[in-house]
């Protein structure tokens, strides 16, 4: 018998993430509180569960790519979830960015009824996941990590264990604020190039050629310059994540002067309506402070 995933949330990128463990032949069982959400993977050959016990009991693995820590803590804190209904193959992935001190509490709790949990959050965003490209960033026993990996290697093609249990919510994080300050540079060459007159299609392909290149440029630049604010990776997500970013800091005492004034231009954004935005829309903020 083929084996069994149960798949849990399906926003922009789990559904793209299930979409390819169905077309690597496996029975893929989801479940999302918007019912909707599982339509298009059912008529894939999914099964809708309704709820997190359903889509779980029969599961060698559940995975979850859920918004935020209070989705996860539901899932596997709660009445129908993990915890109370543990699933047949007694191994847990939390795909989603949460954070590092939550998932080393759950765990633990986990591991206490026998259920092994690995963090695996992801990098590459919606075409990453369509492509089953994602750079995958893992934390938890190296056992667990080595059943987890033949499914991790359908939706992911950088795929590193990095240590014990949150060292890949704390590696995503590091990678989070890489991505918010490039974001945030490609906006001020942006700012600049427009007031010095610059011809700014050709100045991107320019820098794509040099050291200024970046995934940010590649797959962003040419939907800023265009005024294009579709999200991909949502303003609130980026703003949850660099919440995480500044929190890990403080626990460390490492000061994060570009995390922290990024974070202020994101709720800038915010402020101004853009929470739903994708997280290159950080242009408006600029367009703003320069009249442009
Ligand atoms: P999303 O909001 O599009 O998807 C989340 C899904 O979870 C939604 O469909 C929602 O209905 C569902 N959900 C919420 N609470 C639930 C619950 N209790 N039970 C079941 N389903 C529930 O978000 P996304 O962009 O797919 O991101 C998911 C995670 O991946 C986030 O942690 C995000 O930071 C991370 N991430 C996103 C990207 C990206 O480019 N979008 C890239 C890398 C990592």
């Amino acid at each position: 018998a083929s084996r069994v995933v149960a798949f849990i949330g399906l926003g922009i990128m789990g559904e793209r993430m299930a979409a390819n463990l169905l077309a690597a032949g496996y029975q893929v069982r989801v479940h999302d509180i918007r019912i909707e959400a599982a339509s298009r993977l059912v008529a894939q050959g999914a099964t809708a569960a309704a709820d997190v016990a359903e889509a779980a009991s029969e599961a060698d693995i559940v995975i979850t790519m859920l918004p935020d820590t209070p989705q996860v803590e539901e899932v596997v804190r709660g009445a129908r979830g993990l915890l109370a209904h543990p699933p047949k193959g007694r191994l847990y992935v939390d795909m989603s960015t949460i954070s590092p001190q939550a998932t080393r509490a759950l765990a633990a709790e986990l591991g206490a009824v026998g259920i092994d949990m690995l963090d695996a959050p992801v990098s590459g965003g919606p075409l990453g996941a369509e492509r089953a490209s994602l750079s995958i960033m893992v934390g938890g026993a190296e056992d667990a990590f080595e059943r987890a990996k033949p499914f991790l290697s359908h939706m992911g093609s950088t795929i590193f264990h990095l240590g014990d249990t949150g060292a890949g919510q704390a590696t995503k994080l590091c990678n989070q604020l890489v991505c918010a300050i490039n974001i945030q540079a490609i906006c001020e060459s942006i700012a600049l190039g427009r007031a010095c007159g610059i011809d700014l299609v050709r100045m991107r392909e320019v820098l794509l050629g040099g050291a200024a290149s970046s995934w940010m440029l590649e797959n962003l630049g040419a939907g800023m310059l265009e005024g294009n604010v579709d999200a991909g990776f949502r303003i609130d997500l980026m703003l949850k994540d660099l919440r995480l970013v500044l929190e890990m800091a403080q626990q460390q005492c490492v000061p994060l002067p570009g995390t922290s004034l990024v974070t202020t231009q994101y709720l800038d954004a915010k402020a101004h309506g853009g929470g739903g935005e994708g997280n290159q829309a950080l242009f408006r903020v600029y367009d703003r402070m320069s009249g442009q």
